[in-house]
This record gives structure tokens, C-alpha cells and sequence, in this order.
């Protein structure tokens, strides 16, 4: 049976979602702020957190950084909508997804599927022995490192996806719809500005650092690496 801990100060949202798992036979518990979610979270062994990122005495954004010192416990932060900056921070600080609330419960247990399989997947993961070079631009994907000419780049988890999805596809143009289930692994209509964002931070860590026109831009459609 997989448990799962609820941080949430909404205590109505938080029993709710709890009623709701336990009748998916799930383990749930519940913490109302941030400092009591952290310290469950770090001490008990949990297969999924959800985390609300607007938190007293601890918010969201920072629990999950302490966390991921310490431990890989899936995480689907819980933000506003709109809120498209929390959604990035979130998922650059370790988030494995994120659902905006207001939120239809079908759609959270569809999210929390998807996150405890893709955890089971990734526990038993073995080497691909891909490595992709485009102008200089090399991606090794099973030491999760990309270089240009030999110098290391830092890039987040998200980014890293994002740019091994454009390299493996390279000469295509891929829409923002499909570039998002990609990195994030769930269809968000409508939410897809987030690649935006993504591309952005690539450009500035490679193209305007290195002088390369790496990911090009096609206008009304997507992104595309062209050799
Ligand atoms: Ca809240």
C-alpha cells in the first residue's frame, strides 16, 4: 500500500483529498504547515508528497530545497493558478509535477499514478550509453551531462529533458504541447508558456554564453535543434 503525506493548511482541502485517497486505499497523513510536513517528511517513509506551495511557517518552495537535500521522495506541489513562476521554481527545485488548484479530484489521483509508476520506473533505470553532439553541444544521458567544447554546463533536471528530447528529435519542430508532456510527462493544455521559460534559461546558459544558435524558434509552432 503506497503512503502519501498531504501538506496542505487548507484543512478542509487537506481531509478531503485525504478522504478521498484512503477510499483509493492509500496511507495518508496530514500536516498543516511546512515546519510539522518537513519533519514528517524527512523522518517517515513516504512514496508520494503532496506539497501546497503558500504555507505558514515554512512555504512550499523551501520544505521541498530541504527536503531534496536529503531524500528522492516523489513530490507534486499543489499551486495557484496562474502562478506559472511557482510552477517553475517548484519543478527546478525537485518537483516531480505540479496540479493547480482548484483541482477535480480524478485529476489528482490520475497525477499521482503517474508519479509513483514513473518512481517504481526510474528505481530500476539502466544505462542507455546515448550520447548526442550538435555544434559543439554534447549531451551524455547517462552521466546527465551536457558540455560545449568540453566545458560543463549546469543545467536543471527539467532543462536537461528538455534539451535530450530536442537533440534526440533534431532537424524536427516540436510543438510546446509535446515538448511539455515530454518534460513533464502529463498533458497541460494551455500551460505551455512554461517551455518558454525552459528555453529561455538554455539559451542564456549555452547560446548567449557560448556565441551558438542552439534552439531555434518557429514562429506559431514550437522549437526545433537543426544540424
Ligand atoms: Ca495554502
Amino acid at each position: 500500500m503506497s503512503k502519501i503525506l498531504i501538506i496542505e493548511d487548507e484543512e478542509k482541502l487537506a481531509r478531503f483529498v485525504e478522504l478521498e485517497l484512503v477510499h483509493e486505499g492509500y496511507e495518508v497523513e496530514k500536516a498543516f504547515d511546512g515546519r510539522a510536513g518537513l519533519d514528517l517528511a524527512l523522518t517517515g517513509a513516504y512514496d508520494l508528497i503532496l506539497l501546497d506551495v503558500m504555507l505558514p511557517k515554512l512555504n512550499g518552495l523551501e520544505v521541498l530545497r530541504r527536503l531534496r537535500n536529503e531524500k528522492n521522495t516523489p513530490v507534486i506541489m499543489l499551486t495557484a493558478r496562474d502562478a506559472v513562476m511557482d510552477k517553475v521554481s517548484g519543478l527546478d527545485a525537485g518537483a516531480d509535477d505540479y496540479i493547480t488548484k482548484p483541482f477535480a479530484i480524478e485529476e489528482l489521483l490520475a497525477r499521482i499514478r503517474v508519479a509513483l509508476k514513473k518512481s517504481a520506473a526510474a528505481s530500476g533505470a539502466v544505462a542507455s550509453g546515448e550520447v548526442m553532439e550538435v555544434r559543439g553541444v554534447k549531451l551524455d544521458a547517462d552521466r546527465h551531462e551536457v558540455t560545449v567544447n568540453g566545458e560543463p554546463v549546469e543545467l536543471t533536471n527539467r532543462e536537461f529533458e528538455l534539451l535530450k528530447f530536442l537533440m534526440k528529435n533534431r532537424n524536427i519542430v516540436l510543438d510546446r504541447d509535446k515538448l511539455m508532456n515530454e518534460v513533464c510527462g502529463y498533458d497541460y493544455a494551455g500551460e505551455t508558456n512554461i517551455i518558454d521559460v525552459y528555453v529561455r534559461y538554455i539559451r542564456t546558459k549555452i547560446d548567449d554564453k557560448y556565441g551558438i544558435k542552439l534552439i531555434t524558434t518557429v514562429r506559431g509552432v514550437g522549437y526545433s535543434i537543426k544540424e
